[in-house]
């Protein structure tokens, strides 16, 4: 509870032997008399001037006043609480000098304000990222190197089995695919990076043997990944064939909420891809709708985590190769597969 504060100046709050009037009852009433009819009497030159220091005394507190001089310098006992104050030697400035009513009040210890030192500017922070703490696995299919060591059978799903790695296909004049996946692969990594995103590769380079299918599978699984994103490109010699589709897995090892995300997955990364870029849904895979379920890819069957298998054109087709050989054009499809991976992780 907070003590109630005594206003200064009031008499309830003053000792009776303090009051300047509690001695001199005529002074008490003229003043009284000349505080109510606002006049001053002209006989009395006097007065006035005894009435300003009494009232500033009386306002300043309920400090009685040691020595009160008349203006004429004999000090006035009446409105002196000390037989000192009646010193004939007091002169009026001595005497209010040493008025604790009128003497300049004790400094006023520093204000934290004025003593603090200036707050330093808040720095705004940071937007969150849209993919800060995700874990997504970026495939660049298929090696360099294919010997017999690629067609050594591995789990395949399903309790299937088929070869570790497949060569792959190549432009007509010879462009491999798993160039276009590796080169596609870091735009995609560059970007999930920029947008908070942790980014595990399932191949180092672009020159050795790479793992084998169900081993990009288990990379995904190992590091408990958000997302795993396998990047191809197709190679078929129909007339007029071209355009993107997207492999969907519908036997994934992460079950059905698995495999309804992997969808949710790929209907986002068609639509970003669609939006962003030139190469057109697929002519010749998915009846138009660029999407292609199957159950033979290792890569995603053995995959726990929501993954698709992108086939970003047709090599064999000229119009696909020539944005699938653009650096603005894989920069616009990781642009849109982060857009996808964003708005499916939510
Ligand atoms: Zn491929």
């Amino acid at each position: 509870m907070i003590p109630r504060k005594s206003r200064p100046g009031s008499p309830a709050n003053c000792p009776p032997n303090a009051s300047p009037w509690s001695r001199n009852r005529g002074y008490r009433e003229r003043g009284t008399r000349l505080i109510r009819q606002g006049r001053k009497p002209l006989v009395d030159l006097v007065a006035p001037v005894v009435l300003a220091l009494v009232l500033g005394l009386s306002a300043s507190g309920c400090t009685a006043a040691p020595t009160i001089a008349s203006p004429d310098g004999r000090a006035e006992p009446a409105l002196s609480a000390s037989p000192a104050a009646a010193s004939p030697d007091s002169s009026p400035t001595q005497a209010l000098t040493a008025s604790p009513s009128v003497s300049p009040a004790p400094s006023a210890p520093p204000t934290s304000a004025a003593s603090a030192s200036p707050k330093p500017a808040e720095t705004p922070k940071p937007a969150a990222k849209p993919l800060a703490g995700r874990v997504i696995v970026v495939d660049p299919g298929h090696n360099k190197l294919y010997n017999s060591a690629n067609r050594k059978k591995v789990p395949a799903g399903n309790g299937k089995k088929k070869p570790c790695n497949s060569s792959g296909t190549a432009t007509n004049d010879g462009w491999p695919e798993h160039t276009f996946n590796w080169l596609q692969a870091q735009e995609l990594r560059s970007e999930l990076e920029s947008l908070g995103a942790k980014v595990v590769l399932t191949r180092k380079n672009d020159s050795g043997q790479g793992p084998c299918v169900n081993v990009r599978a288990q990379t995904a699984n190992d590091n408990k990944a958000d997302l795993l994103i396998s990047i191809h490109a197709d190679g078929s010699y129909s007339k007029g064939a071209r355009g993107f589709h997207v492999i969907l897995s519908t036997t994934m090892a992460g079950g059905s909420k698995v495999e309804k995300t992997s969808r949710k997955l790929a209907e986002n990364a068609r639509a970003a891809i669609e939006k962003l870029t030139d190469m057109p849904r697929s002519t010749y895979i998915g009846k138009g709708t660029a999407l292609s379920p199957r159950s033979d890819i290792a890569t995603l069957n053995l995959s726990k985590s929501p993954g698709i298998m992108m086939e970003m054109g047709n090599m064999r087709n000229a119009k696909d190769v020539k944005l699938l050989r653009s650096k603005t054009f894989r920069k616009e499809v990781a642009q849109a597969l982060a857009q996808a991976a964003v708005k499916t992780l939510g």
